[in-house]
């Protein structure tokens, strides 16, 4: 019995590393090597080769190594009607916020461009903002939603949160459902993105949503590039009525050359590095879990197959 770990980037040592640290007894395989398929209960997976997950008949569960599931479920073939579980890491949520928090501070204080002008030797000192003048609002109020927003508030941010169930946070307006979505939008200058991707949240930054924004209003997306709809940020942006957007995610990644947001001075762009899963942190509720698998026991962090997330 084992686990195997199916991704196509260069970290699966890494992770096997780890996993073999947490539990030096559980046999754990990389998918690139000959390894015995039929023995195996657990894949950990990353952005796993399509359709690979067919090769192990006595697969019982299928963890990802990241927060997000959305890659797991646009694998057509990949036995969905299993258990699939997430990652919850207080590490995770910690880097998400130091991120983004990083990101809104280089907006209020201009220094995106600056980082322009010293680029031509400009001298332009411009008008600062400061933390008094915004609200942020945060698309999804999950686990690191709700971190953003805590830390965001101890900093003293306004802050307001977007969420399907109605939640309660310290210091932070919480607006829930669709039917709130309006009022939220309305009062928010910052706006950041924190949703899974699903059905539902597909393409939700789109024209519609940046129209209900104040005039000015700056876009974060750290969530997924499948949530937003390109061209019409590239709209809201020619016309002034975003000033800018920082972008962390795409639809394709890497970024095409060729796509209009790499030279575009008003969109800054991160390589989708805002929060990266450290194998040595996750590792322990990885083989947690598997433990509680073969013994028939309760799953943590279990994706609900309802919603998606
Ligand atoms: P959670 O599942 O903990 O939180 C998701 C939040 O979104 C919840 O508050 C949920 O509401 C809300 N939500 C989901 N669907 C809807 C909807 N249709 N309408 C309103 N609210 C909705 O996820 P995490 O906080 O752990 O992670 C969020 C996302 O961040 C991940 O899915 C991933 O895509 C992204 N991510 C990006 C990283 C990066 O490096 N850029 C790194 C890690 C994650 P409710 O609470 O009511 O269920």
């Amino acid at each position: 019995m084992g686990i195997v770990i199916c991704r196509q980037d260069t970290k699966i040592e890494l992770w096997k590393k780890a996993l073999k640290a947490a539990a030096p007894d559980i046999e754990v395989y990389s998918c690139l090597e000959d390894h015995p398929k039929e023995k195996i209960k657990m894949a950990l997976v990353w952005k796993h080769s399509p359709g690979s997950l067919k090769a192990y008949p006595n697969l019982r569960c299928i963890a990802s190594s990241g927060a997000g599931v959305d890659f797991i479920f646009s694998d057509v073939e990949a036995p969905v009607h299993l258990p699939i579980t997430r990652v919850v890491d207080p590490m995770l949520a910690s880097d998400m916020s130091e991120h983004v928090t990083a990101v809104i501070f280089a907006y209020l204080k201009n220094l995106n461009q600056y980082k322009l002008d010293q680029q031509q030797q400009i001298w332009n000192p411009i008008g600062y903002a400061r933390i008094k003048d915004f609200t942020v609002g945060i698309l999804g109020l999950g686990t690191l939603g709700a971190l953003l927003a805590k830390n965001l508030v101890h900093f003293g941010f306004q802050v307001q949160g977007w969420s399907q169930s109605r939640k309660s946070l310290p210091s932070v307006t919480a607006y829930t459902g669709e039917t709130a979505l309006h009022a939220f939008l309305s009062t928010t200058n910052v706006l950041v993105c924190l949703l899974p991707l699903t059905p539902n949240t597909e393409g939700i930054l789109n024209k519609e949503l940046f129209d209900q924004l104040p005039k000015g209003s700056f876009v974060i997306n750290v969530a997924r590039g499948g949530h937003l709809v390109d061209e019409a940020l590239l709209q809201a942006l020619q016309s002034d009525h975003l000033s800018g957007a920082a972008l962390d995610v795409f639809h394709e990644e890497p970024l095409a050359k060729e796509h209009p947001f790499w030279s575009h001075p008003k969109v800054h762009i991160s390589p989708h590095c805002a929060s990266v899963s450290d194998a040595s942190s996750v590792a322990p509720q990885i083989i947690e879990n598997y433990r509680n698998l073969l013994n028939r026991k309760a799953l943590q962090n279990l994706v609900s197959m309802d919603r998606g997330y």
